[in-house]
């Protein structure tokens, strides 16, 4: 094994299937398809969303992206597919 590949599979983080991790890192939230049913707020680890009235409606927003550690949960818990 060359020294660059071993650097590599050191930082390859995998799955417990062993597929790889591959980290997302929300961009936004789409807030015409957001509900503000703060399911997203409820996952988050790092408490990285919060519920904020825009136009006079409830939707996600993201308050912290700094602290985002890539785990994808906000994501997978939305039920409108707002996460872009
Ligand atoms: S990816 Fe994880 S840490 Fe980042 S905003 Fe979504 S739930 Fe929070
Ligand atoms: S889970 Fe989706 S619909 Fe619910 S508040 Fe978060 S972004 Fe909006």
């Amino acid at each position: 094994m060359k020294e660059g590949d071993f650097a590599e599979k050191k930082s390859l983080i995998l799955c417990q299937d062993g597929s790889p991790f591959i980290p997302y890192y929300p961009a936004g939230i789409n807030t015409d398809k957001c509900t503000g049913c703060g399911e997203c707020v409820k996952v988050c680890p790092q408490n990285c969303i919060e519920l904020k009235e825009q136009n006079g409606k409830l939707v996600a927003v993201i308050v912290d992206m700094e602290s985002c550690i890539g785990d994808g949960m906000c994501r997978l818990v939305c039920p409108e597919d707002a996460f872009t």
